[in-house]
């Protein structure tokens, strides 16, 4: 990795350690802060393992609070699936579960506390005029004829914005602070608009909410967080949270910081897009097994605890850059590689008959569950006449270095035996329908008597001793490593084969009772796991969360 510190010894984690050795603070609280408008995906896995993760070594806590400052977008649904997705990860918010929704009271009083200071005003300008009267980064904005409204008129405005005297986008209350800051979210900011919508949290109270700049730092404050980290893209959003702070009667005053957000090749993160995938169907739904999102990889199979090695070793860092998702992939393989029993699977089957092995004869090899782990312990395989190979573990005329099965040449089935293929029968279009092969008798386990090396080893079912699935295979679903750059229409770059559905899969006997809540390794082929929603009793559905090995970076 990059000169990039871990996520347990970071920059952020020198300042808490400098905090507490000063006794600057006593504890930490830190807190994750989504807005429901969505599900979250693997970037707020960073986020959550960095605050969850700062609070836990500390000896603080960490706060699972909801921004949910616009009811417009945001949805109960939403709340739940966030609360479980963290969970799922692996942290306990414990007691400490707030909505910014909750402090609306305060932050009304907080409001008309500007109001009264000079400090805020009622806007009748629309959202459009507001804009072309802020200026450019090289031109002060124009103060508007309300910025200088008697106090009394504002506040009468104001309370008669909360009475529902207005249409949606009639007035606005603004901070009164300075239209010519070079620092653009200084220049009278809106605080408060006008939105007749239920709010998912607190119901139809409110007619006016406060925009999220408004909420956040004041929601910190409320709640005693000690360190306030968001990603970069807030950095200049930083003098106003400490505007708010420094101008209002808060209990105490959060500091800000800023971290680099993930930003992960051949996907995009941002919700806007994640919503169009889903509303145009590109996608299943948002647990879509390619999806980036914690439903999604959680549904494919990705672990929490590879989800976590991952954010550790991408570490955290104040410059922005693009992480591999293969290194997702391989933190994903180094879990399941550890965890995941073995089994044998054949995607596409092709059938193999031993012509000399008895008819009616069946035999049972032992099988480790894992090669490197004996206290996994082992299971037993049938075999008998009839088998599935896959079908591209034969080739009639062999390319060079093909150690597999062809004509006249030896293979060993794995655990079994080793065999000399005979013939092919061939269908009209000349593909292979049939092998046939003879075994050894005296290579039982899958050594020769007389010691002859055998270059080649393919897994294998027994025909009379499987069970059928459907087997799906996934690909990235994006074909450019960065498919919404620099504005890039991201649709452009979607890849049409990123879901392959093999429905005629062939598994080992033992698979049956195969639970959602488990993952395998089929042997050369990579990790599975039965999917936890279209996976049925006598109708298995399987998921290859990851291949075994890294496919792409041979592309
Ligand atoms: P998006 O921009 O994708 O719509 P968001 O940043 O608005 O998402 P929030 O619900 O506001 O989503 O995010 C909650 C927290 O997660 C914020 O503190 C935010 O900074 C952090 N976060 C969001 N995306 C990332 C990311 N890609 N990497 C790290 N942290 C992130
Ligand atoms: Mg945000």
């Amino acid at each position: 990795m990059s000169t990039e510190q871990t996520v347990s010894g970071n920059f952020l984690r020198t300042i808490i350690d400098d905090d507490l050795a000063s006794g600057r603070h006593a504890g930490i609280v830190t807190r994750f802060p989504p807005e429901p408008n969505g599900y979250l995906h693997i970037g707020h896995a960073k986020s959550i393992c960095l605050n969850f993760g700062l609070a836990q070594q500390s000896g603080g806590r960490c706060h699972l609070r909801f921004d949910d400052t616009n009811p417009a977008k945001e949805e109960v649904e939403y709340i739940e699936s966030i609360k479980e997705s963290v969970r799922w990860l692996g942290f306990d918010w414990g007691t400490h579960l707030y909505y910014a929704s909750d402090n609306f009271e305060q932050l009304y009083q907080w409001a008309e506390y500007l109001i009264q200071q000079g400090k805020a005003y009622v806007e009748e300008l629309s959202a459009e005029e507001i804009r072309n009267h802020r200026g450019t980064l090289t031109e002060p904005g124009t103060e508007s004829s309300s910025r200088n409204r008697p106090i009394t008129e504002s506040l009468d405005l104001f309370r008669r914005m909360r009475g529902d005297d207005f249409p949606d986008g009639a007035r606005v209350l603004r901070a009164r602070i300075d239209m010519a800051s070079p620092n653009m979210n200084l220049r009278d900011p809106v605080l408060y608009r006008i939105i007749h919508a239920p709010h998912p949290h607190v119901g139809d109270a409110w007619r006016i909410y406060p925009m999220y700049d408004f909420a956040h730092g004041q929601s910190d404050a409320m709640e005693g967080i000690t360190h306030s980290i968001c990603t970069l893209e807030f950095e200049d959003h930083k003098p106003l949270y400490d505007w708010f702070l420094d101008n209002l009667p808060v209990p105490c005053k959060p500091r800000q910081y800023e971290f680099a957000r993930l930003n992960l090749t051949y996907t995009v993160m941002s919700k806007r897009k994640l919503h169009e995938l889903v509303n145009s169907g590109t996608v299943s739904g948002w647990d879509d097994p390619r999806m980036p999102t914690l439903v999604g990889i959680r549904r494919r199979g990705f672990t929490p605890e590879a989800v976590r090695a991952f954010c550790e070793r991408i570490g955290v860092g104040r410059s922005d850059s693009w992480i591999d998702v293969s290194i997702l992939e391989e933190c994903v393989r180094e879990d399941l590689n550890e965890r995941a029993p073995r089994a044998l699977a054949v995607l596409r089957p092709l059938k193999l008959v031993i012509d000399n092995y008895p008819e009616s004869q069946v035999e049972e090899f032992e099988a480790a569950n894992h090669p490197q782990k004996p206290e996994m312990g082992s299971r037993t395989v049938a075999f008998s006449r009839e088998i599935f190979i896959e079908q591209d573990d034969f080739e009639e005329t062999p390319p060079k270095g093909f150690f597999r099965m062809t004509p006249g040449t030896e293979v060993r089935l794995r655990y079994a035996y080793i065999v000399r293929c005979t013939g092919v029968i061939k269908d009209e279009q000349g593909r292979a329908i049939e092998v046939h092969c003879e075994y050894d008798p005296a290579s039982r386990g899958g050594s020769a008597a007389d010691g002859r090396k055998i270059k080649g080893t393919i897994h294998w079912v027994s025909a009379s001793h499987s069970i059928d699935a459907e087997v799906r295979l996934f690909d990235r679903l994006f074909s450019d490593p960065n498919p919404d750059r620099g504005g890039a229409d991201y649709r452009q770059f979607l890849n049409h084969d990123s879901i392959e559905i093999l429905p005629a899969a062939k598994l080992e006997l033992g698979l049956a009772s195969a639970d959602s809540r488990q993952r395998l390794q089929f042997e050369r082929l990579g990790y599975f796991r039965p999917d936890p929603r279209d996976s049925a009793p006598g109708k298995p559905v399987f998921n290859r969360i990851v291949t075994l090995k890294d496919a792409w970076t041979k592309k």
